[in-house]
């Protein structure tokens, strides 16, 4: 059965015009990296999701700052996979033109891939939240956490209570209604408007594939399903089948 869904996702990418790949938590954490969210008792008993919303950072920003130096220092901990390194190489040999990802973590870029649309943005970046100059997130690292305006410097997410990025969110949509074949790697496309990405790109004549640990309630619309599996492995097995 996955044996099965291996070959049939290795004739597609080589068959496809323009593959896109969605990424999320899944992806991330093969690199070990955490989902912050149940990271409890670190915050004393602190909801993580009420720190990381503009409330905070407006009304509540020592406990914001804290929260956000810890989530840049525990990245700057973690790699990119092996599966990152294949996507990043797959774009230089045009088996996938852009990945859109819900991850923060920047690993994408790290790895080496250009094209990538970071729908919540990225925890390796920072700006002023006064004049909107851009900053490393080495500042927070370094406790440096003011603009030379005066302004506080935020890392460059979507908090709780903003819009998603506009350019990444265009850069999205029009992959998604461009791409042949999309495939979502470990999201399990519960958060919106992110999910529906993979809708819009069915709805334009993709074939949909999706790969993550546990079923999703998007799998009726897949042509593919891929569960219980690893996604570095899965990208590893096709590597060397389009070698
Ligand atoms: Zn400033």
């Amino acid at each position: 059965m996955i044996k099965a869904g291996g070959k049939m996702l290795k004739k597609w990418l080589k068959e496809a015009k323009y593959t896109v790949v969605f990424t999320g938590a899944g992806m991330s954490t093969e690199s070990g990296l955490p989902d912050f969210r149940s990271s409890k008792g670190l915050w004393k008993q602190k909801d993580p999701t009420k720190l990381a919303s503009i409330e905070a950072l407006n009304n509540n920003v020592e406990a914001f700052i804290e929260f956000y130096r810890t989530r840049v220092l525990g990245v700057s901990e973690y790699k990119p996979h092996n599966g990152h390194y294949i996507l990043a190489d797959w774009e230089k040999r045009n088996i996938i033109r852009s990945i859109i990802t819900q991850n923060v973590d920047g690993f994408h870029s790290d790895a080496g891939s250009k094209r990538v649309a970071e729908l919540h943005g990225t925890l390796k970046k920072l700006h002023c939240q006064l004049c909107g100059k851009k900053y490393s997130s080495q500042e927070y690292i370094n406790e440096e956490y003011h603009c030379e305006c005066g302004g506080i410097l935020r890392p460059s997410i979507v908090l709780f209570g903003e819009a998603l990025p506009q350019d990444g969110f265009e850069m999205a949509y029009e992959e998604a209604k461009k791409a042949d074949l999309f495939i979502v790697l470990g999201s399990s496309l519960t958060v919106t408007p992110a999910n529906q990405f993979p809708i819009i790109a069915k709805q334009n004549g993709a074939k949909l594939v999706i790969i993550n640990h546990d079923p999703t309630d998007f799998d009726r619309f897949a042509d593919l399903v891929i569960n219980d599996r690893k996604i570095g492995d899965v990208l590893k097995e096709l590597d060397q089948q389009l070698n």
